[in-house]
């Protein structure tokens, strides 16, 4: 076989992989914390309104916003209440906005509204494809705005400064994890082709062998190098 002069090798082939996997991830993770607006929420607010689902006993009912940007979506449950009392509605103004869940995208929802205590958010992230998704549970509540929360699918971070629930999704949406893979190692190789081509070049100018930098001076053009024999 023939010794490839070129910048590329298996190494840089497995830095790109390992560069474009840091770079999948770390999009994903920075889309959980930016933009912070205010002290109430991470990401885009999740404001548009989408329906409203109930639980089994139809005692509960539950409305369901959503909140995007170009690298995070947010899907809120959140229990109808104010201070605590339950809100009552028109059963055909329910019925008039009733979402089946099983509309919804598997990891944007919960099973069914029945396990949500008050709220929970289901997350995807990623650029260019979503690619990580995780949920995150209230909980409990100490005192106002003193929640506890749960993180499903990824790892709960603690608390900040204003008890807002922070987390890093780990659950990988498919196919949209293996697209950003493959993106962003496609992105790592052309800086890492360029250094792997300098390195050559500059051992063939000082008039090295370009696969171990022994110095060929003197020796024919087209030999085999003396000292690793390619
Ligand atoms: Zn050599």
């Amino acid at each position: 076989m023939m010794p490839r002069a070129s910048g590329l090798n298996r190494r840089r082939l497995v830095a790109a992989v390992l560069l474009g996997l840091a770079t999948t991830v770390g999009i994903s993770w920075a889309a959980m914390f930016w933009p912070r607006r205010g002290r109430d929420y991470y990401g885009p607010p999740a404001n548009t309104f989408v329906g409203y689902n109930r639980t089994s006993d139809g005692h509960r009912i539950f409305s369901i916003f959503e909140g995007r940007n170009s690298w995070h979506r947010v899907m809120s449950y959140w229990f109808n209440q104010i201070s605590g009392m339950a809100m009552m509605m028109r059963i055909e103004d329910y019925e008039a906005g009733e979402v089946d869940l099983a509309t919804l995208p598997r990891h944007l929802r919960p099973e069914s509204v029945d396990g949500i205590e008050m709220q929970a958010w289901y997350r995807e992230t990623g650029w260019p494809m979503p690619a990580l998704t995780c949920s995150i549970h209230w909980v409990r509540q100490i005192r106002n705005s003193d929640i506890i929360y749960a993180v499903e699918g990824g790892y709960q971070l603690p608390r900040d400064e204003d008890f807002n629930p922070r987390a890093l999704p780990l659950t990988p949406v498919w196919p949209g994890f293996a697209v950003n893979l493959g993106f962003w190692t496609a992105v790592w190789l052309g800086p890492l082709w360029a250094m792997g081509a300098v390195h050559v070049w500059n051992r063939r100018r000082r008039g090295c062998c370009i696969h171990c930098a022994y110095p060929r001076t003197g020796l024919p053009e087209d030999s085999l190098c003396p000292e690793c024999g390619r």
